[in-house]
């Protein structure tokens, strides 16, 4: 299926660009009319998966973070945030509620059950020391 309109910008990830990702989104959904509720919905689940990208993908720096946001027709969304960071061994375990591989005092382990609490899909993929893809998506239901 071909997006209808489609936009895709790379950032270092560094903490201040979470907020970067959240606006970017908000401007490039806007032509959809998104309602707040679902527009709310969407930055939170993209901005749990740039911040794994900012917190775990790049142990030892800074590497680039890709987000690609498309609309294709009937109001879907389709968000991707990739890295080319150090991968998951175990994309299963990862997503469980409660699983963290990070700081047990800043980290709950609950990103990816938000992610799928908030969106329609969630799939990811990864392979240790290449990197990885969440892509995830979400009906913009027509307001009622
Ligand atoms: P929280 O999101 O609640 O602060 P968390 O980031 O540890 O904690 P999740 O977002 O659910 O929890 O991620 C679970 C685990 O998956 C992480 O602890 C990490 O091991 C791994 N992970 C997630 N995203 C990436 C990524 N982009 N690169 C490498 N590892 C990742
Ligand atoms: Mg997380």
């Amino acid at each position: 299926m071909k997006a209808q309109n489609l936009v895709r910008c790379a950032f270092y990830s560094r903490g201040v660009n979470e907020a970067f990702a959240r606006g970017m989104l908000a401007a490039f959904l806007a032509q959809a009319d998104p309602t707040v509720p679902q527009l709310a919905d969407i930055k939170t689940a993209v901005s749990e998966a740039v911040t794994n990208c900012i917190v775990h993908a790049y142990p030892n720096g800074v590497g680039l973070v890709r987000l690609t946001a498309a609309l294709y027709e009937g109001g879907l969304v389709r968000i991707t945030v990739a890295d080319k960071g150090v991968g998951i061994p175990d994309v299963e375990q990862a997503m469980q509620p409660l699983f963290t591989t990070g700081n047990p005092e800043e980290r709950a382990g609950l990103g990816f059950a938000v992610m799928q609490s908030f969106m329609d899909t969630v799939k990811v993929s990864s392979a240790p020391g290449r990197g990885t893809r969440v892509v995830l998506t979400k009906r913009l239901s027509p307001r009622g």
